[in-house]
């Protein structure tokens, strides 16, 4: 499974982008980040997204990859996941007619370029060659984890989340985690009021595994508190830890 980091950042600054990271070329989990990271023929192959909440800052690279697939003449649907809430709301607040047209009637209502498809938490779907299963997560709205699996990788993207114990507790074995970490210790109190995590709190979550993954992929720190947090998530010791930077690639 190769894994490439479109952007991974909880915030916009320069050099730090939205998240959205894409596997195999085909499959995007989450999309703040498309057309700024990608060369039109990159983004021609995609063919599936995974929405983990309808966070401006998960969803903002849709309109304009939508928009470059209509115009390059792409017949191919792109088919776009997520809870039902998640797109109810990504289709009303975004892609209503009036912030940006509705892609799933254009270029026309016979043959849309997006295809809205609502998944269930826990229940496995396949998507390209990849056995998917979906796990809610607390944050300040309703959003999931997704855990995909092929071969020997298990890899699970948490989007954003607070403490979630449950989630560690039916997870099983893990191969590669994208865990997010917005925020330093100090501010605590805010990271659990907002649905998300710090590195003390990463360290609590990650207590409940059976056994940690090889690999730990930090996202969605806030560029204000990067350094702040590097330091925090230093210390912690955690073995196969990396925090993520825009535009690197793995093989998992
Ligand atoms: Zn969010
Ligand atoms: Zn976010």
């Amino acid at each position: 499974m190769k894994l490439r980091i479109l952007g991974c950042a909880g915030s916009e600054s320069p050099g730090r982008k939205a998240p959205a990271f894409l596997v195999d070329d085909g499959l995007l989990l989450d999309g703040g980040t498309i057309g700024a990271a990608l060369p039109q023929e990159a983004q021609n192959r995609i063919t599936d997204v995974l929405l983990s909440h309808p966070h401006h800052d998960h969803v903002r690279g849709l309109p304009s990859f939508v928009d470059n697939l209509v115009v390059v003449g792409r017949k191919e649907p792109v088919t776009i996941r997520g809870s039902a809430t998640t797109l109810e709301a990504v289709q009303k607040h975004l892609f209503n007619g009036v912030i940006w047209p509705d892609f799933s009637r254009l270029p026309c209502a016979e043959a849309p370029i997006i295809r809205w498809q609502p998944v269930a938490p826990l229940v496995n779907f396949q998507v390209r060659d990849y056995l998917v299963t979906a796990f809610p997560v607390k944050h300040s709205v309703p959003a999931l984890a997704y855990r995909l699996q092929r071969d020997q990788v298990s890899l699970l993207y948490t989007g954003d989340m607070g403490p979630t114990p449950e989630l560690w507790r039916s997870i099983g074995t893990l191969t590669t985690l994208i865990v997010e970490v917005s925020f330093p210790d100090e501010h605590a109190a805010l990271a659990q009021k907002t649905g998300h995590l710090t590195p003390s709190l990463l360290a609590q979550e990650l207590a409940l595994l059976p056994r940690l993954p090889a690999q730990i992929l930090i996202c969605h720190l806030k560029p204000i508190y990067e350094e702040q947090i590097r330091r925090e998530i230093a210390a912690l010791q955690i073995p196969g830890l990396t925090i993520l930077s825009d535009a690197q690639e793995f093989s998992l």
